[in-house]
């Protein structure tokens, strides 16, 4: 067997790991990644990025249909159709710029890529099938595990025939004519959203009591018009059963205990995901775990010694950008830096119509801190460049100490908030007061001056309302 030694191994070219392998090889740390699928993992290839692309489509092609009948902008278009071949073959050309861009910023930070399967040894050694057919050994000195997390299964309805998870919800060429969602979390409510707007009857079945459980009320409640508004059909308190005899339908049962029928040429199953921790030897190093995932340490050390864990791998919150916040970190440790994972503010942006950002600390969350807080709202109904975009729906709040006014969250839900993000955790990371956010000058006319405004507002002295 071929044997490959270097200083950092990381498993898994996801964005966790693509980015810690990069900041490695910038820093002159001797970097082999070795990623069995595809460069980008889920979120260049089956998740963020084609996620969000399917979603503007959907977005657009909405607009063109709402144009064909009377609307207050004066605009008419005749007949829009849809080539949804052609649109997929756009997404997924937005998704091969961005995974080739990957490869080459690895080659251009001397990282080594294999391409194959990683198998666990012992916390300093894998084995790889590699694509030419001979296994490679490859020993390190730091491994740093960014095996990301998969789709939660549901036993009534594994997957095939109708029942389908994001990834191939993301790829479907004809649109389906009933598609059932069950989950109406992240995935559930963005890509039902878009493939309503896409022309598919669409029902959404949901365990919990409201739509993103995850999220207040207040927040969720513009999000829920909205799915009313579209067409489509919620059922809350219930479960999905299983598909019926002849598979064109799904059982759901609801809290009462009542059941019913939906017609389904598709189910997505969007539940959940958990951690990738099985299949791949990683049972043999026996970490200490945090429920489904590796426990880490603020350094996102296992409690192996040069053992890591980044990402999804290491549980909640599965996103990207706090992946390759800490594939970064890691990075810079293993070069023999002095860090810290300790963000006071991890944004998270569900791309639903409307947009809904949280960043920081909730009223709910200040609460149970025991922190005596400010809360206040300004509503983009009082927005100038809300309402010149027809997107006059949804609030800016902000959550600050009620004895120092320093910003300690915001939330905000409506059209194109998810931009707003970045400000948000300035302020946050930067300790900013209220004083200090009310008195910087916002650019006229934008959604910013919301966030100025609601500022003000927890000062008492807002301008616009
Ligand atoms: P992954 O991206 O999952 O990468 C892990 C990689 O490891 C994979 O490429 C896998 O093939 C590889 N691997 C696993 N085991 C092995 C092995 N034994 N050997 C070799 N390779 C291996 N997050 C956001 O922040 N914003 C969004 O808008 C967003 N949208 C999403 C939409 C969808 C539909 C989905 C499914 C997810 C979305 N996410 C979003 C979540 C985001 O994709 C993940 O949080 C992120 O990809 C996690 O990065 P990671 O590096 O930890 O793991
Ligand atoms: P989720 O946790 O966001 O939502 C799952 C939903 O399914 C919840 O509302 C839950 O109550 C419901 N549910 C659970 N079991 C059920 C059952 N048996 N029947 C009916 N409903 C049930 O999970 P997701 O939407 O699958 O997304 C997974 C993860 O992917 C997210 O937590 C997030 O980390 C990531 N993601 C992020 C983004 C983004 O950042 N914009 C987008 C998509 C995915």
């Amino acid at each position: 067997m071929k044997t490959k030694t270097t200083t950092l191994l990381v498993i898994g070219g996801g964005p966790g790991g693509y980015v810690a392998a990069i900041r490695a090889g910038q820093l002159g740390v001797p970097t082999v990644l070795v990623e069995g699928d595809r460069l980008g993992g889920t979120c260049l290839n089956i998740g963020c990025i084609p996620s969000k692309a399917l979603i503007h489509v959907a977005g657009e092609y909405e607009q063109a249909c709402r144009f064909t009948g009377s609307n207050a902008l004066g605009i008419r278009v005749e007949n829009p159709t849809l080539d949804l071949a052609k649109a997929q073959a756009w997404k997924d050309g937005v998704v091969g710029k961005l995974t080739g861009g990957v490869g080459a910023l690895l080659r251009k930070n001397g990282v080594q890529v294999v391409q194959g399967w990683a198998r666990i040894v012992d916390g300093k050694t894998i084995e790889v099938d590699t694509k030419e057919g001979e296994p490679l050994r490859i020993q390190c000195e730091h491994l740093l595990l960014a095996t990301g997390s998969q789709a939660v299964q549901l036993p009534q309805l594994p997957p095939g025939g109708p029942v389908v998870s994001s990834t191939e919800a993301l790829a479907l060429t004809s649109r389906p004519k009933h598609l059932v969602v069950v989950g109406a979390g992240y995935i559930g409510l963005e890509l039902g959203i878009a493939w309503r707007k896409l022309g598919a009857d669409v029902a959404v079945v949901e365990a919990a009591g409201q739509v993103l459980p995850s999220y207040d009320e207040e927040l969720t409640r513009p999000v829920l018009a909205s799915l009313r508004k579209l067409g489509i059909t919620l059922h809350l308190n219930c479960k999905a059963e299983g598909l019926t005899d002849t598979g064109d339908g799904l059982r759901v049962r609801s809290s009462n205990a009542d059941e019913f029928v939906l017609p389904a040429d598709k189910v997505l199953v969007a539940v959940g995901r958990v951690p990738r921790t099985t299949g791949f030897g990683l049972e043999s190093l026996q970490l200490d775990m945090a429920g489904r995932a590796v426990k880490i340490d603020d350094q996102c050390r296992t409690s192996m010694r040069n053992v890591w864990a980044i990402g999804d791998v290491a549980g909640e919150p599965m996103l990207a950008h706090r992946a390759m916040a800490q594939g970064e970190m890691v990075a810079e440790l293993v070069a023999g830096r002095k860090r810290r994972f300790a963000p006071l503010a991890i944004p998270a942006v569900c791309f639903t119509d409307p947009e809904l950002v949280v960043a920081g600390l909730t009223p709910a969350e200040a609460e149970a801190r025991g922190l005596e807080v400010t809360v206040a709202a300004f509503p983009f109904a009082a927005n100038g460049r809300a309402l010149s975009v027809e997107g006059s729906e949804g609030f800016v709040r902000v959550v600050a100490r009620s004895d120092s006014h320093q910003v300690l969250g915001w939330q905000a839900v409506g059209q194109g908030v998810s931009e707003l993000s970045a400000a948000f955790c300035y302020a946050i990371e930067m300790g900013a007061r209220l004083e200090d956010v009310a008195g910087i000058i916002h650019a006229h006319p934008t959604l910013g001056e919301a966030v100025q405004e609601s500022a003000l507002r927890a000062l008492g002295h807002a301008l616009h309302i």
